[in-house]
């Protein structure tokens, strides 16, 4: 089958890669529909995480192709969506709600979905099927669900936004644009998005966002601090994962609030004893997506939720280094790969 590879950086291909079987016996292939390109994939993509001659891809969805003797919720036939870490969803820590630290979990991108098929481990615990097949239409927003969605999602509850909250998300990328949208479905009052770009400030405020703002660094913690008659906001999502972007929302948080920050951190060093007086919580880290992805298929599927927005450029995966490129370079928000 042809699959896409990152040799080094900035070298993206599409091709020949062994097909995948059954290997355990909970594992799943799925014929995989669509998938796409996220904004983590850039950071190996730029050469700030090392990486060579790796299978790419960890968001899916598809159609399950063959199943494991012991694999019993998902059958052949079921359309599924799946997130990024595979979990068995049964041990303490799943249980829990963090299925993305699962005792037994795999990380998908180890596996690489941008193929037409992939193998699935702890196929009970990490997928979850739709009611029927979905329409066409509905396949972005499922998509978005597996990752870009379901984080966006974790870091507006980890920044616990909610009714009378006041929320500034930090980021204007995929995950950030969804957590505006988490937020306000979550029921926030007022969402800041912080973003500098035209047509993502659009759609931040399709997505529910009640003001703007421009400004990085202090500036924007200013301005969000202005918006809050001094106080900074209640909740506040990190959805970068650099220096400046954490130091900004741990800055622009009140007192007691809540920072939700699930950008992958790259070099982000926390001063303790500015922690210290900040007197706000932090909670991150890689989402357990798979927590969510019940309710979220579910709003996507009685179409209350159009995540699937995010995507402003479709390409067959044959052409996937141009989606890389244009998300490097800032032209596309998130590449959707047909298969
Ligand atoms: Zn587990």
């Amino acid at each position: 089958m042809r699959g896409v590879v990152l040799h080094a950086p900035g070298d993206i291909r599409v091709e020949e890669r062994a097909e995948p079987s059954i290997v355990e016996p909970t594992d799943a292939v799925l014929r995989v529909v669509a998938t796409c390109v996220c904004g983590s994939d850039l950071w190996p993509y730029r050469g700030v995480e090392e990486v060579r001659d790796a299978p790419m891809g960890h968001e899916y969805v598809g159609v399950v192709e063959d199943i494991g003797p012991e694999v019993r919720t998902v059958g052949v036939g079921d359309f599924v969506v799946g997130s990024f870490w595979a979990s068995d969803n049964t041990c303490e820590i799943c249980r829990a709600g963090y299925q993305s630290h699962c005792v037994n979990r795999v990380l998908m991108g180890s596996i690489g979905t941008q193929a037409p098929l992939a193998r699935i481990p702890l196929a009970d615990g990490t997928l979850v099927a739709t009611p029927k097949m979905p329409d066409e239409e509905l396949i972005p927003s499922l998509l978005a669900a597996s990752d870009v969605l379901g984080t966006g999602w974790f870091g507006a509850v980890a920044a616990e936004a909610g009714p009378g909250r006041t929320v500034a998300v930090v980021g204007d990328g995929a995950v950030g644009l969804l957590a505006v949208l988490a937020a306000r479905r979550l029921g926030a009052e007022r969402v800041v998005a912080m973003s500098r770009h035209a047509d993502r400030q659009a759609l931040a405020r399709e997505f529910g966002a009640t003001d703007i703002v421009e400004e990085r660094g202090d500036e924007g913690v200013a301005r969000v601090k202005e918006l809050t008659d001094g106080l900074g906001a209640h909740s506040v999502v990190e959805a970068v994962g650099t220096q400046q972007s954490m130091t900004q929302a741990i800055r622009s948080t009140r007192p007691g609030g809540h920072v939700g920050f699930v950008g992958v951190g790259h070099g982000v060093s926390l001063p303790g004893e500015e922690l210290f007086f900040s007197g706000v919580h932090l909670h991150g880290g890689p989402a357990p997506v798979r927590r969510f992805l019940p309710e979220l298929v579910r709003l996507i599927w009685d179409r209350e939720i159009d995540p699937g927005r995010v995507f402003d450029l479709t390409l067959p995966l044959d052409r996937a280094a141009e989606g890389y490129r244009a998300m490097d370079e800032r032209r596309a928000i998130k590449t959707l790969l047909t298969v």
